[in-house]
């Protein structure tokens, strides 16, 4: 049992989806009302533990129950991370440690980044903290790389100090080191600029982004799919196509893809049209006393047919057999 006699989860159980976390009832209709269940649900797909779990009591007196969940995730492609500098940044690729480049001390990076993302920036004081953690990791000391010095020439002193202690620890004072290709072992062509940078992790991950859906929600209103799947912790939610999509598809001459996506994929539906009046005619409501035809459309359709119809204007629709009758006459 992950719960305890209160009903609430222990502090470390590893939770997994549909899993409750506290287990509670309410009554629904006043005080003598049969008791329903309620219980708070683990709903995310991910695995989890509970890392924390707090109980008070709320201003009514209430108990009061927060559980905090943890995941342990590991940095995958087109998770985002950033200096402190306002260079940020998606993981593009990971690559095994075999296949990174590394020196001639046998230092492998941790990450690649381009260096196009530095001019356009002028984000300079990211080169000077990576060049003065350098000399900091090579004499062990505490080192200020600030960029906010009290003249320009105090810059300057400071960046050539750091390339005296480099040169005078062996490395090529501007921070450029011959690097060797970790898929061939040949030395690469040219310098690289490389030394110990801070970085975070931003909390943008693809595992909270990605999704896919074949059936799921639907909305109420217009009973086309619900976009809104990430938010609510399910991993349905659907990518509309819009009127641009749309225009895309149609200059292809894609008719059979269209009808799939805006109809059958999405709002179909069907009715009952009188062939006679031509409004919508579940059995006998126009009181025409004649035969119906059944109609496939979007749900939206029908919804806009609906409005029209409240503003006092009729939208008749002519079904097939009145327009052969039509013709006949
Ligand atoms: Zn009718």
């Amino acid at each position: 049992m992950k719960l305890d006699s209160r009903g609430i989860i222990r502090e470390g159980s590893v939770v997994c989806e549909n899993d409750v976390i506290i287990r509670k009832t309410i009554r629904r209709d006043g005080k003598n009302s049969e008791r329903v269940d309620s219980s708070v649900v683990h709903k995310l797909e991910e695995t989890g533990f509970v890392d924390k779990v707090y109980i008070t009591k709320n201003a009514e007196g209430n108990t009061l129950v927060k559980v905090r969940v943890g995941f342990i995730r590991l940095p995958i492609m087109g998770d985002k991370f950033a200096s402190r500098h306002a260079q940020k940044g998606t993981c593009g690729i990971v690559l095994p440690e075999a296949d990174m480049p590394f020196t001639s001390q046998g230092i492998r990076p941790d990450i690649i980044i381009n260096p196009h993302a530095i001019p356009s920036r002028m984000t300079i004081a990211h080169l000077i903290e990576c060049v003065t953690s350098k000399k900091a990791a090579l004499t062990g000391k505490f080192e200020d790389a600030t960029p906010f010095q009290d003249s320009e020439g105090q810059m300057v002193r400071h960046i050539e100090q750091v390339g005296t202690a480099l040169h005078s620890h062996g490395f090529q004072s501007r921070g450029e080191e011959a690097m060797y290709s970790g898929m061939t072992g040949e030395m690469l062509t040219g310098t690289v600029f490389i030394g110990p940078t801070y970085y975070q992790r931003l909390k943008h991950m693809v595992m909270d982004k990605r999704s896919a859906r074949d059936r799921g929600p639907m909305q109420n209103f217009t009973r086309q799919p619900a976009n809104d799947g990430r938010k609510n912790g399910t991993r349905y939610s659907s990518i509309k196509v819009g009127t641009m999509e749309n225009d895309v598809a149609a200059s292809q001459g894609a008719q059979a893809f269209l009808r799939d996506r805006l109809l059958y994929s999405s709002d179909y539906y069907q009715t009952e049209v009188c062939d006679t009046c031509g409004m919508f005619c579940a059995g006998s409501t126009c009181k025409c006393n004649t035969t119906t035809s059944t109609i496939t459309m979007p749900y939206a359709f029908k919804l806009v047919h609906n409005n029209i119809t409240a503003m006092q204007i009729k939208a008749s629709l002519r079904t097939h057999s009145r327009r052969c009758e039509e013709e006949e006459e």
